[in-house]
């Protein structure tokens, strides 16, 4: 067999068949945002490998302090132990995530680190005597991840968790908030999640700040964001913010949660932490959290993965937000943000398009239908681009480092296919 058919044969993809007819590309390397195929193909990555590789693949300084850590150790448990990458890690995040953020748990996904933040919630209010309190209200259309706790908290049909229904928790889903990202939002918007915040059973609201992302791609009302915040004050409710897709300036703000200038209790940071080098994750809460978890039975926090705060992972999250932080970032984000918007413009025109958005470094074309998997990406890798549609939606979220002719085409690649779409529809 060759290397492709042991591949068919063998190996599960994400969201895939084993006996799936479609199309899988073999990655030989990958350089700056061009993804090289074992047929000497270049791609232009649209997709961050899944929103991670903000800074590029294969950069010297990220190769450089892999290097460095893997000369001292790769590995070394983290119960009993320290190590310096941890450390300064730790400290880089309290320092730019929102103040009342003091405390970090480092976990191998972003999945884990939701897991981690409801455990931790849990933990919270059975400390407090409220251990009644483990139902969670979270936003119809949100991700959160594929483990048992997280698809708990993620949209019911976007996240196709229907047939794990007799396996999760029931948790409470409230309409997605309908004001966009720039608009303002009326009180009205939140009544429902009022409502559903006076039962005395609630343990936080989780919710992904100001983007939806895998499950919608929607970007909405930074005040709907701070009056959530209110609302979770006034009815003693923890706040989640999952951080793991919009993190690390990719929405315009280092965080999303800056756009409405709050804190919330417990913050889950992943994928781009590591600038796509390696899995990690963190789940950051404040020191009423921690001191509150402490005080309560069995007086510890109940959780402790094999690889936790790996030396080598930490070492790549540590060059990668350094890279970032000394980064002009912010212009640069804006800069990807205009090119996004002139580029996508065209789609506004075409008939069977719904809505064009964009947000910071995520572009959004919104079709009336969901595409063909196969035959879009089929169509994108002929034009010289890695874009991976879902439903209804054609996005793009390009490292950081793109420059404006790689943005180009990969724009151009998406207006000519959606075009295409619209004539043969
Ligand atoms: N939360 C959000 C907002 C996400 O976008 C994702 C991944 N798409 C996750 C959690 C899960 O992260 P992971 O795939 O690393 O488990």
């Amino acid at each position: 067999m060759n290397a492709e058919e042991i591949d068919a044969k063998h190996i599960w993809h994400p969201y895939s068949a084993m006996d799936s007819n479609m199309p899988i590309y073999h990655v030989e390397s990958a350089q700056g945002v061009k993804l090289r195929l074992k047929d000497g193909t270049e791609l232009i990555d649209g997709m961050s490998s899944w929103w991670c590789v903000i800074h590029g693949y294969n950069h010297p300084a990220m190769n450089a302090a892999l290097n460095q850590q893997l000369e001292k150790m790769a590995h070394v448990m983290f119960g009993g132990l320290t190590h310096d990458p941890a450390i300064e890690l730790a400290q880089l995040l309290v320092d730019i995530t929102p103040k009342p953020l003091q405390t970090v748990f480092y976990s191998d996904s972003g999945s884990v680190s939701v897991e981690v933040a409801m455990k931790m919630a849990a933990q919270y209010w059975h400390a407090r005597g409220q251990a009644q309190r483990k139902t969670f209200v979270s936003l119809r259309r949100d991700y959160h991840g594929d483990t048992i706790g997280a698809m708990s908290v993620s949209d019911p049909e976007t996240g196709m968790h229907s047939v794990f229904n007799q396996l999760i928790n029931k948790n409470i889903f409230i309409d997605q908030p309908r004001c966009r990202f720039g608009q303002a939002c009326d009180e009205n918007e939140l009544a429902s999640i009022r409502q559903a915040l006076s039962e005395d059973n609630i343990a936080a609201v989780i919710i992904e700040p100001i983007v939806q992302a895998a499950g919608a791609m929607w970007f909405y009302s930074a005040e709907y964001l701070a009056r959530l915040r209110t609302l979770c004050d006034e009815c003693e409710v923890l706040l989640i913010a999952d951080e793991i897709a919009t993190g690390f300036g990719r929405t315009g703000e280092l965080f999303a949660c800056n756009h409405a200038d709050i804190a919330p209790d417990i913050m889950c940071l992943g994928k781009t932490l590591t600038g796509g080098y390696l899995s990690l994750a963190a789940t950051m809460a404040t020191n009423h959290v921690a001191e509150t978890i402490d005080s309560g039975e069995p007086g510890v926090f109940m959780h402790g993965p094999t690889f936790m705060a790996n030396p080598l992972a930490c070492a790549a999250a540590l060059t990668s937000v350094r890279l970032l932080l000394d980064s002009p970032w912010r212009d640069n984000i804006a800069r990807i943000e205009k090119s996004l918007q002139l580029g996508l413009a065209p789609c506004h025109e075409l008939d069977n398009v719904t809505d064009v958005r964009v947000l910071g470094a995520i572009g959004v074309v919104e079709l009336a239908y969901a595409v063909d998997m196969k035959s879009i990406t089929e169509a994108f890798v002929d034009r010289g681009v890695w874009l991976r549609p879902f439903g209804r939606l054609v996005y793009v979220m390009p490292p950081y480092t793109i420059d404006d002719a790689d943005l180009d085409q990969l724009t151009a690649a998406i207006v000519e296919v959606v075009t295409n779409l619209s004539i043969h529809s």
